[in-house]
């Protein structure tokens, strides 16, 4: 028998991208940053009051929020999402009820060995055959082995992630437990075999040691700027603007061995190989004459599910609207009357979300 294993369902997300991330780290990295977590306590307890049949006003998220010392104007947003959210979702529940922390231990082999291995967690809420969990954080990481833990220690047939920042959720269905077990136990044999570094280096214990994460930071910065370098913040600030300028270079020098290809053929490369356009053909979908053949065979619920209303697309046909309207010449401030009346009329039934979005960008210092 091997040593025992023990890890969260909240690492395996980590986990199963890389293995060495669950490795013994000598000075592993201890989230200090109270904010977030507590701005994440106070959204979870308004939402187990709304799950639980409270009702939640602007009085009540207050309370929680100075309670937790929380930001309330981070807060409610979150908790007015998963409270609608809910309202769809509870259907699938035919309990509710807060979850216990739970361990389960499972008997694995893992590089031939027998292995114990201990699975952890708690989830938010639970029903007889689902799971649900929700995300409050301002960094977005794929939760789909975490919810297939639980769904294994649970025996539940589905997990739910709700991203309250992202206003959206998943429906994970449970994948076979011999599956999910054979897969466990190749990660256990990858421990400090293999590092994989990417975006969930954010979230591993290990980040401030791990050589792999460094090189491939180094890797980076030696490809922009021409050497091998520590990547600190002011150096990552300092190189921000050529890293824009080199996408659009790279954009440029995609296009120029595009046309260079479709003028003289593929291009050889030294080792045999050759860089050539592969061609292949999408369907696309003509909404005109699909359309009465759609709505048809598809309810209006179903037909909604597969499509995505472009929002200049809409604000661009209101105004060739109104420009045919006037033969080419609307009046002073017709065309963006005729929008803003149809935004108004959206807003009103509801058909307008906001999702919060985020672009890297380059300012004056606030206190510079
Ligand atoms: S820092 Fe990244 S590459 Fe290194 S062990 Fe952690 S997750 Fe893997």
């Amino acid at each position: 028998m091997s040593k025992a294993f023990e890890i969260r369902c909240s690492s395996l997300p980590r986990f199963m991208k890389c293995p060495s991330s669950e490795k013994k780290w000598k000075f592993p990295v201890h989230e200090t940053d109270t904010e977030p977590q507590n701005n994440g306590i106070a959204a979870h307890d308004l939402l187990s009051l709304h799950v639980g049949g409270i009702p939640v006003d602007d009085d009540g998220i207050k309370i929680v929020c100075d309670r937790q010392h929380a930001d309330r104007d981070e807060v409610a947003p979150l908790f007015w999402y998963g409270a609608n959210a809910w309202n769809e979702l509870k259907q699938y529940f035919d309990r509710v009820g807060a979850e216990e922390q739970f361990s389960t231990t499972m008997l694995l082999k893992v590089g031939g060995k027998r292995t114990t291995v201990t699975l952890t967690g708690r989830p938010d809420l639970g029903g007889s055959d689902v799971t649900l969990d929700w995300k409050t954080g301002r960094v977005w990481s794929d939760a789909d082995w975490q919810l297939q833990g639980y769904n294994y220690a649970k025996r539940r047939k589905y997990g739910i992630v709700v991203w309250l920042r992202e206003r959206s959720y998943t429906v994970i269905e449970a994948m076979p437990r011999d599956a999910f077990e054979d897969a466990l136990a190749k990660q256990i044999t990858l421990i400090g075999k293999e590092y994989s570094p990417g975006s969930h280096c954010h979230f591993c214990p290990g980040r401030d040691e791990c050589e792999a994460r460094t090189n491939h930071a180094q890797t980076a910065m030696a490809v922009i700027t021409g050497q091998a370098e520590m990547m600190t913040a002011e150096r990552m600030a300092e190189i921000y603007p050529t890293v824009s300028m080199l996408e659009d270079a790279i954009a440029t020098y995609k296009a120029m061995v595009r046309e260079r290809i479709i003028l003289g053929g593929p291009m050889a490369l030294p080792n045999g190989t050759e860089v050539y356009l592969s061609e292949f053909s999408k369907d696309v979908i003509d909404p005109r004459k699909a359309w009465p053949l759609l709505t048809e065979e598809l309810s209006d619920e179903e037909l909604a599910g597969c499509m995505r209303v472009g929002v200049t697309a809409i604000k661009d046909a209101i105004r060739a609207k109104i420009r045919a309207e006037f033969d080419g010449k609307p009046p002073k401030g017709a065309l963006g009357e005729a929008v803003k009346v149809l935004w108004e009329s959206l807003q009103e039934a509801g058909a307008i979300d906001q999702t919060p979005q985020s672009q890297t960008r380059v300012r004056k210092q606030k206190n510079g």
